[in-house]
């Protein structure tokens, strides 16, 4: 049966592996709409490819080059932030959320509203209106896959037993670049060794977030919106190699794991075969060679932004939409070489140890905390000592 599919951030990590898959399985996916940021070369290029119904680029200076690169097709063009809501009530089959940060989140929720299944990486959405998101989703009867590999591992092993009999859920983490790095050396890391992943081709600021192991505090807050066991039930376990991808603890203490190479092909497609499976071109799993698979637990005194996650979404209202929006200013200002890699999760702990905003009934609310949060951190990150 063929499935339609509406890809929001189509240029990034996740949206080339999600066309990837499509090039392959053109009997079953068919794209309707694509987006992009700013990226009007590529985009043009991707809906020359796959042909879909409408295009549309976030950055509304990008229209005219876009409309014009896209001249004598038939596929629509649009621009701005009210395109991408309308394109995400296209009618579709699946949205896949790939959008980075909060901008994602406005397309997301008019999906869920919509009652259209979401296949979500968009981590950032969820960390800052995992309440709203999810009432949505059951307002409307909309299914949000997981698409972060732990999540969907999570997801598959919750195939194996009820949310009701889960004891424990524990969260993978590679423990990112700077796994063995003493504090002092972190205290010097550049950009570049930050994005340098050792098992995962990623984004700049997912890749950042890795290194931070913030990446791992956003995953927890996610994992208790997607999978409500309580927070004291969801734990983080380092396992380097990246191969076990997320566990499920049942009441009979019998455990249920997803293994796979660490290729997100492999969750994606899950999220879009689901409930069915597709073919991929990934790396089956070569246990023999990869011989072990070692454990260790966090590090939460050289890498304290799992700490803040879970005191954040404990203290849940407005604070989980603070911490994203302070550590995405931050994150962005470590990449332009303004503050130090430490920083990073110092600023955003000074944002969070304000006097904690309402909590936010609405869509509107979180977008206030998240613009009024970013202030916060933007000035932190300008009064910071240059490292
Ligand atoms: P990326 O930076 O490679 O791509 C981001 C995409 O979002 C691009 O298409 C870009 O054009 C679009 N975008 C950026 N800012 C935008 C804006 N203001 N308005 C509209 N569109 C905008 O990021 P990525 O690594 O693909 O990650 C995407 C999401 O998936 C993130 O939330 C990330 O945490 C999550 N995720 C990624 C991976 C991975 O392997 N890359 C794994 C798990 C989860
Ligand atoms: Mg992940």
């Amino acid at each position: 049966m063929m499935r339609r599919l509406s890809l929001f951030g189509a240029t990034g990590s996740v949206g080339q592996s999600t066309l990837d898959l499509v090039r392959r399985d053109r009997e079953s996916l068919r794209v309707s709409v694509l987006t992009a940021n700013s990226d009007v070369a590529e985009l043009a290029r991707l809906a020359l490819e796959f042909r879909p119904d409408l295009v549309v680029i976030a950055d509304e200076k990008r229209y005219d080059d876009l409309k014009q690169a896209l001249a004598g097709t038939n596929i629509g063009v649009a621009a701005g932030a009210d395109a991408l809501i309308e394109a995400a009530q296209y009618p579709t089959d699946l949205v896949m959320a790939a959008i980075v940060g909060i901008a994602g989140l406005a397309p997301t929720m008019a999906a869920l509203e919509a009652g259209v299944d979401v296949a979500l990486a968009n981590k950032e959405a969820l960390v800052s209106a995992g309440e709203l998101m999810t009432a949505a989703a059951r307002k409307s009867g909309a299914t949000i896959l997981p698409v972060d590999s732990e999540h969907n591992a999570i997801f598959q092993c919750l195939a194996g037993g009820r949310i009701d009999q889960v004891r424990r859920i524990i969260l993978t983490a590679s423990g990112g670049p700077f796994r063995t790095m003493s504090a002092d050396d972190m205290a010097r890391a550049t950009p570049a060794q930050a994005v340098a992943h050792p098992n995962w081709s990623m984004g700049a600021k997912i890749s950042v977030d890795s290194a931070t192991m913030m990446n791992k505090g956003l995953e927890l807050i996610e994992a208790h919106h997607l999978f409500p066991v309580g927070l004291d039930r969801i734990e983080i376990l380092v396992h380097p190699q990246s191969v076990i991808h997320s566990l499920v603890e049942f009441v009979d203490c019998s455990t249920l794991a997803q293994l796979g190479s660490p290729d997100m092909r492999i969750p994606i497609s899950s999220a879009l075969a689901w409930p069915q499976r597709m073919v991929t071109p990934c790396a089956p799993l070569d246990l023999a060679s990869i011989a072990r698979l070692d454990f260790e637990a966090p590090d939460e005194v050289r890498f304290p932004a799992t700490a803040l996650c879970r005191a954040a979404i404990a203290e849940g209202g407005a604070r989980p939409a603070q911490l994203n929006a302070a550590n995405e200013v931050a994150v962005a200002a470590f990449l332009a070489g303004r503050i130090s890699f430490p920083a990073i999760v110092e600023t955003v702990r000074r944002v969070i140890d304000a006097d904690a905003p309402a909590t936010p009934a609405s869509l509107q609310d979180i977008f206030s905390v998240d613009v009024a949060s970013r202030a916060a951190a933007q000035y932190l990150v300008d009064h910071f000592e240059h490292a």
